[in-house]
């Protein structure tokens, strides 16, 4: 059986970013950009008055100018500013010809004869005025390549003039619960059955995590509904299948998936939970999918996706291949951990109260649970404690990896 960091890196080295496209900008968000973006104007596009006030020349001494215009933003000035005169101006308009600095309306008075008067007289040059291009230059790249489009990327790139930007497109991922026992969320669970949780969970999980997320409801443990859900989720980058991939007598999901041309690149992680995941690649004339088997018990199911999915995910957006975010904390009490497998067991950290220079400042306790179905006890989890294969008693204080959910 393979260890958690070989599977890792079996999942990343086939994990590629999605083909750039270009999208309209209002659905770039959170997508990431593939190609330099220069801009198209100067920004400012001319020489801007910062204040509303009065647009002079900084070598004028007059204390009472001829109001000689109004430029509002947007407008386009058309009297030069000589010496004895000033021209009233808004933010973000124009700075006419002859004046170089403006001098703010707090500190002017109108007096008669459309002539204000100036409390200030000897403004530096460039008082109050941004020059033309002083942020961004026509034809200089304003967002390279692999930038995560943030709102204020978004901004940027629409200053410059960027409304089809190239990006990896968002991933798209089916997810197919597999099981007889599955019934619909809305239905009432005869004897036998239970409720489909996991499609809830990992549609939820993936739009999270960016994709854009299918549910293709639930398949049947039988060969003939098998393949025909399974074929539909052979049209999105990622296929997550739940249930299944374990060694019941009707885990017949690694059959269907080899036989509808899925290649298998590895069977049973040594991790706990969730050592029957399953992942392989099909690959068509048009795309490659991802294919990833997870066990059926709802906390195996969260683990698997967290740790192999959500880091696929972001390689195929065109990110790093990396998972859940990760701090070090100090366990709360002593535990046994049997070992034999990794484990990534629910956890509760706190930031704790005092911090002591050099020491991490969260502490973590392992929670409680009934095993892999304990869907429950991950409710009160804010976290996942990593612990290593070795048998390990642990103290009180131990230093834990620790990922945040
Ligand atoms: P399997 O991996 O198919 O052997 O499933 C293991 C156990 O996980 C089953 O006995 C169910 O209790 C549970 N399970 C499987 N699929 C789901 C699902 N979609 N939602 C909730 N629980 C599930
Ligand atoms: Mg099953």
């Amino acid at each position: 059986m393979i260890t958690v960091e070989q599977a890792l890196q079996l999942v990343e080295k086939h994990a590629r970013a999605l083909s750039p496209r270009r999208v309209p900008l209002d659905e770039a968000a959170g997508l990431v950009l593939a190609e330099d973006v220069a801009s198209d104007v100067d920004s400012p596009p001319h020489d801007k008055a910062m204040m509303d006030g009065y647009a002079v020349a900084s070598c004028d001494r007059s204390a009472v100018r001829q109001v000689i215009e109004e430029i509002a933003a947007g407008a386009v000035p058309r009297q030069t500013v000589g010496s004895g005169q000033a021209s009233r101006i808004m933010t973000g308009a124009p700075l006419p010809a002859g004046a170089d600095a403006v001098i703010p309306v707090e500190q002017t008075e109108l007096v008669e004869d459309g002539r204000v008067a100036l409390r200030q007289i000897d403004p530096p040059a460039g008082q109050n005025v941004l020059p033309r291009g002083a942020s961004v230059r026509a034809g200089s790249v304003v967002v390279h390549a692999r930038a995560g489009l943030r709102p204020i990327e978004l901004a940027i790139l629409a200053e410059a003039g960027c409304a089809a930007p190239l990006v990896h497109p968002r991933p798209r991922l089916a997810v197919l619960a597999t099981g007889n026992e599955l019934v619909p969320v809305a239905a009432r669970p005869a004897a036998g059955q239970i409720r489909n949780s996991n499609g809830t969970l990992l549609v939820a999980a993936a739009a999270a995590a960016g994709a854009q997320a299918v549910d293709l409801g639930v398949a049947r443990d039988e060969l003939q509904s098998l393949r025909e859900h399974i074929g539909r989720g052979m049209a999105e980058d990622v296929l997550v299948l739940s249930g299944g991939v374990s060694a019941g007598k009707f885990d017949l999901v690694p059959q269907v998936l080899e036989e509808l041309g899925t290649i298998k690149v590895f069977h049973q992680v040594s991790l706990r939970p969730g050592r029957p995941l399953w992942f392989g690649i099909c690959d068509s004339r048009d795309r490659r999918t991802l294919v990833f088997g997870l066990p059926g018990n709802p906390v195996s199911s969260f683990v698997c996706f967290v740790l192999f999915v959500r880091p696929a995910l972001a390689a195929l957006a065109g990110r790093p291949f990396t998972g859940l975010p990760v701090i070090t904390a100090r366990l709360e009490h002593d535990f046994d951990h049997k070992g034999g497998r990794a484990a990534c067991l629910p956890a509760r950290v706190t930031q704790s109260a005092t911090i002591e220079p050099g020491t991490p400042n969260h502490t973590v306790s392992i929670l409680p649970w009934q095993g892999s179905a304990d869907i429950a006890a991950l409710a009160g989890a804010n976290a996942l404690a990593r612990l290593p294969a070795e048998r390990l008693l642990l103290s009180k204080g131990t230093p834990l990896e620790i990922l945040l959910i």
